[in-house]
């Protein structure tokens, strides 16, 4: 260990995003009695994610509006804000508490300790990624790096038909680049939405320009003599060119810090609804963590990689280290994406649906997808349609279903009427 150590009797909490920045303004509003240190890799102060891939990367949203807090609000809640720092390791004393070693050599001792380290692009494994043109869509620096090249380009390929890979072609198309966009599988958002939901965005994709191809593996990117990503090779052999390459398959977490703790890891470190990890006085939340969500039909803990879940599952993290254990983490998870002129709003997991009412008609470009199981009502996908987001909201947490099947496809009866 290099460098001075600074003691410290209170909470430290690695990772400063959305999950992080939350946890530290929920402990100082419940008053805990410690220093809250909030340590980031990155060199800025926590900042939304969601507009990279939308607002931010056509210009429409500066830096200064992406960030959640102003440096003063740091100060004056006493949250000592330490960016560029990555934690290299923990060191957990046997008797609690414990302290974090950053890369330059300093040392920070915790008597609590919080884990929100997200999650990080996944890069693809194929000859040429490793090109500077070839970019993935995480942080604040991807999205920089893209909008710096922007000008030159006129092709762009975007790998994957994920929420990502989709924001950024609609986005890129918007601005009138050529946008061909590859999937593996035989759908969009295979691993997130409801096949309806994936066929309604190839339509509504394709009417927009951007050319979707399902069921297409990629072998190589070619580079040309400078080492730029010149062309996307697809499984089939086609050669499809590209100023600029962006991969959007997923993301991977570091289970570094959860082997170094000696917490329970499985794809993700492993919480309750307490966010608590299975090291004692170690909590985590946000997309580091994955946990047994009683609404999944999975016995597998998963996470559902969302602004919602990053800050109510942090602030069950601050109830549980301030000793609060009536604080359950038992929310309806709401997610949102914009693509182009269409906002799609989503609650609830409709994974497990066994009927689906289509409310409205898809090539409207406003309707919604109520996911039912067992005849309950579990799950919404809305498309322009915040009205009926609205109601499906507010009837989830309380059970609330529909009988009339009929009733909730007509789109002049509103849902918040037919929920009993
Ligand atoms: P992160 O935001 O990833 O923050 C974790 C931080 O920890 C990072 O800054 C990381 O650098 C840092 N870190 C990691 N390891 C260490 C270490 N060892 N030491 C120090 N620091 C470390 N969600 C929605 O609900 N709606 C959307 O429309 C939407 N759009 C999105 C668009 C994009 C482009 C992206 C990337 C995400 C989007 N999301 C969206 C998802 C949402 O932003 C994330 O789920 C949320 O930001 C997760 O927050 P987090 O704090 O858990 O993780």
């Amino acid at each position: 260990m290099g460098g001075g150590s600074s003691m410290h009797g209170g909470a430290v909490i690695v990772g400063a995003g959305q999950a992080g920045l939350q946890l530290a303004v929920d402990l100082r509003q419940r008053g805990y009695d410690g220093e809250v240190t909030l340590i980031g890799g990155e060199a800025h102060a926590p900042y939304q994610r969601p507009p990279l891939s939308k607002k931010y990367l056509v210009g429409a949203l500066s830096r200064d509006a992406l960030m959640l807090r102003t440096p003063e609000f740091y100060r004056a809640k006493g949250i000592d804000l330490v960016t560029g720092a990555q934690v290299t390791s923990v060191l957990p004393d046997p008797g609690g508490g414990g302290s974090v070693e950053l890369g330059d050599g300093r040392s920070i001792a915790y008597r609590d300790l919080a884990v929100t380290t997200g999650a990080r692009a996944r890069r693809i494994a194929i000859p040429g990624a490793d090109a500077p043109n070839v970019l993935v869509m995480r942080s604040m620096d991807d999205a920089d790096q893209l909008r710096a090249r922007l000008a030159d380009v006129t092709q762009v390929v975007v790998i994957g038909g994920g929420f990502i890979g989709l924001e950024s072609a609609a986005v890129l198309r918007s601005l009138g680049k050529q946008v061909v966009l590859v999937e593996a599988v035989d759908r969009l958002l295979a691993r997130v939405a409801a096949p309806e939901l994936g066929r309604f965005y190839l339509d509504a994709h394709r009417r927009r320009g951007v050319d979707v191809r399902l069921g297409t593996g990629v072998s190589a990117i070619e580079t040309d003599e400078s080492g730029d990503a010149r062309a996307v090779v697809l499984a089939d052999g086609e050669s499809i060119p590209a100023d600029v390459v962006i991969v959007g398959i997923g993301v991977v977490r570091d289970p570094h810090l959860a082997e170094q703790l000696g917490a329970r890891w499985d794809g993700g470190i492993v919480v309750d609804q307490h966010a608590r990890t299975t090291v004692p006085g170690v909590v985590a939340a946000g997309d580091c963590a994955v946990w047994r969500n009683p609404l999944s039909p999975s016995d597998r803990p998963s996470c559902v990689e969302s602004v919602q879940n990053a800050v109510d599952q942090a602030k069950v993290a601050a109830a549980t280290l301030c000793g609060d254990e009536s604080v359950v983490y038992d929310s309806v998870p709401w997610f949102w994406s914009d693509q182009d002129d269409l906002k799609l709003q989503m609650a609830g997991l409709c994974q497990g649906s066994d009927r689906r009412v289509l409310r409205g008609d898809p090539d409207s470009e406003g309707f919604s997808i109520l996911h039912f199981k067992n005849d309950r009502f579990i799950a919404i996908d809305s498309i322009n349609r915040p009205v009926d987001f609205m109601a499906a909201r507010r009837a989830l947490p309380v059970g609330a279903t529909i009988t009339d099947l009929d009733a909730a496809a007509d789109l002049a009866r509103p849902l918040k009427e037919l929920f009993a």
